[in-house]
């Protein structure tokens, strides 16, 4: 399996994986052009992929998904809900699937069991895949980890968590109150203290990455970040293991 993060942050997200003749996007927040180029960064391109996944209809994960279906024909995968609420960003979509939040489907060489999140957007997703092989799980954009969250991500190999900002640079940040409140609240996203203990809750002997995804430009540093992880999560992390995303550059995780 091959996995990187094309861009992770407030400014824009969009995940790549392939294995065997399959490969697609979760997210494509980006701008179609800065996706192409980061795709061949990478030596891949937009033209060989499977389809697009659609997490949730914020800006920062769909900028990029109308114009890239259109331009290679791809088909995207979206809850009905989210689609509702995205269609005057999204555009005519040459081929939409529709994603139940319970239930599982398949792209290719792929198994995906999608699950619901606590953010503010209709129909929020965080996802669980898997090649046969490997176990990935993805939890960005939430405010809180419930029990579903929990259940889908234990047992991933590869852990890519909201990491999102530093209480205490929240709080005394340049923020206005009411979105300080929203960042925080249970349809927000996730502090550093909070991923840390989650990741302490999932971990297991075969935990081969945890991503550190989503995090603030504002209100977060990437070393805060993997301090906090280090610091509260599991002690058993060797630094080797952790990836930090980033907003400007592809990062390859496998
Ligand atoms: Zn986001
Ligand atoms: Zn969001």
């Amino acid at each position: 399996m091959e996995i990187a993060v094309l861009a992770s942050g407030s400014k824009g997200n969009a995940l790549y994986l392939a294995s065997g003749k399959t490969s697609f996007l979760i997210d494509a927040g980006l701008s179609a052009r800065e996706i192409e180029k980061r795709l061949s960064l990478l030596n891949r391109t937009a033209a060989s992929l499977s389809a697009i996944l659609v997490s949730h209809e914020h800006a920062d994960h769909i900028r990029g998904v109308g114009p890239l279906a259109r331009r290679y024909n791809l088909p995207v995968y979206i809850t009905e809900k989210t689609y509702v609420a995205a269609e005057g960003a999204l555009k005519h979509l040459p081929h939409v699937e529709y994603i139940d939040p319970d239930t599982p489907f398949e792209i290719g060489a792929f198994w995906f069991s999608p699950f619901l999140v606590s953010h503010d957007a209709v129909e929020p997703l965080g996802f669980s895949l898997t090649d046969g092989t490997l176990k990935v799980g993805i939890a960005t954009d939430l405010g809180v980890i419930t029990q579903l969250v929990r259940e889908n991500m234990r047992g991933s190999h590869i852990a890519i968590v909201e990491f999102n900002h530093d209480p205490d640079m929240l709080m005394d940040g340049p923020y206005p109150w009411d979105l300080k409140q929203r960042i925080k609240g249970r349809r927000g996203h996730l502090s550093n203290p909070t991923a840390a203990k989650f990741v302490e809750t999932i971990f297991h002997r075969d935990l081969e990455r945890v991503v550190l995804a989503h995090l603030s430009e504002t209100n977060n540093t990437p070393e805060m970040a993997l301090r906090c992880l280090m610091e509260k999560g599991p002690c058993r992390v060797a630094a080797e293991q952790v990836v930090v995303a980033r907003p400007d550059r592809p990062v390859q995780v496998l």
